[in-house]
């Protein structure tokens, strides 16, 4: 546990498992350029330190979903490319330039607004991705036409440099046609206009399961923090990921029940006999959903379930009539074979590794190792 902080509540996050994945998936893609996903606070781990981190270990190119994100990642010292994911107001441009930040063309119209919208009182270069949409309708035109003249304009204007062109998968992580279809699409609008140095369209569902024979990049995110997107890519990957977060508390209270009293808020849990419950001191605050209520968490080596109603900053757990405070409670554990696996925890509340990673509260001290 940390000696900085004063909460026995603590995300440990597993820095070499992070560098194992990172390799372990560019391994797997023949050494292409490995763009780390570290949008939304790298998936919750905390993007300063993760990309520090990642940078040291060779990484050489980050990917963002906001330019803040990206200005950020610039403050944290990170000197290696950054691309926004997103879409940047044309306005800010002038942001992107300044911090050296490589941004996203959506289409012909903010290739416009951009070049419009540059400060001529200087003279650096901004790099631009053009975005394809092969089938999420989110960002990006498919329509060849339009995508070579945004090119022309990208090389014209001497401010502008054309460094990559890219999309994004809608089912990678699922069984099905569609990654081929839109893999080929890419393909075939690419082989349409002139290829860039940069040409991407695998997220972790791509790196971990296609042999791409005509990009030069991939971009991961939730593999890189040891997580597959689903099953289905953990059944038919070669590459063995090894989850990155611990997420730990200590018991903090033990209370004795007699046969019908009850737990927490609502009296929600009823004992029906003498029983000891004890208390743990994180809550929904954290990033647990109140669903998680009758989920077992790790207590030394035995599952005991959450009773009662899971509060803002506590929760109860049923234990042995031994148990003592100060003793260690694993919620989220770091091996995807254990009860607690991020797999089960998300699963338990009806939802992905993703979405509850992004969970964890900002309060949650994010212990590295
Ligand atoms: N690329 C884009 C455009 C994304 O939006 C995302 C995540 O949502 C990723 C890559 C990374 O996806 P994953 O975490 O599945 O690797």
């Amino acid at each position: 546990m940390s000696d900085k902080y004063y909460r026995d509540t603590v995300l440990e996050v597993d820095l070499d498992a992070i560098t194992k994945n990172y390799l372990a998936i560019q391994r797997k893609n023949h050494d292409k350029t490995f763009i780390a996903v570290v949008k939304a606070d790298s998936y919750g781990l905390g993007a300063e330190v993760v990309s520090n981190h990642l940078a040291a270990k060779g990484v050489t190119f980050f990917a963002v979903a906001t330019l803040d994100e990206a200005i950020a990642l610039r403050m944290h010292g990170i000197k290696e490319k950054i691309l926004v994911l997103g879409t940047i107001h044309p306005e800010h441009i002038n942001k992107a330039i300044q911090h050296r930040i490589a941004v996203t063309a959506p289409n012909l119209s903010w290739v416009e607004a951009a070049i419009d919208k540059v400060d001529e009182k200087y003279d650096k270069k901004v790099w631009i991705h053009i975005k394809v949409n092969t089938g999420m309708n989110r960002y990006g035109t498919s329509d060849i036409e339009e995508i070579k003249t945004m090119i022309n304009k990208v090389n014209h204007y001497q401010r502008f440099i054309y460094e990559g062109i890219y999309s994004h998968f809608t089912s990678s992580d699922i069984e099905g046609k569609a990654t081929e279809e839109e893999y080929n699409e890419f393909k075939r609008i690419v082989e349409a206009v002139e290829r860039p140095s940069y040409v991407h369209i695998a997220n972790s569902g791509g790196a971990l399961l296609l042999d791409e024979d005509f990009t030069t990049a991939v971009r991961s995110g939730i593999s890189l923090y040891g997580y597959y997107p689903s099953l289905y890519t953990k059944e038919n990957t070669t590459v063995k990921l090894q989850p990155s977060v611990r997420l730990v508390s200590q018991i903090c209270a033990i209370h004795h029940l007699r046969k019908g009293e009850s737990v927490s808020y609502g009296r929600t849990y009823t004992a029906s006999d003498n029983e000891t419950v004890a208390t743990i001191p994180i809550g929904y605050a954290d990033g647990l959903w109140r669903q998680h209520r009758g989920f077992d968490v790790k207590l030394k080596n035995e599952n005991v379930p959450i009773i009662g109603t899971i509060c803002m900053d506590a929760l109860i757990i049923k234990v042995p009539d031994n148990t003592k405070v100060g003793e260690s409670v694993t919620i989220i554990d770091n091996s995807s074979d254990s009860d607690q696996a991020l797999e089960k925890y998300s699963e338990y509340v009806d939802t992905i590794s993703y979405e509850a990673l992004c969970a964890l509260g900002r309060r949650l001290v994010r212990y590295y190792l």
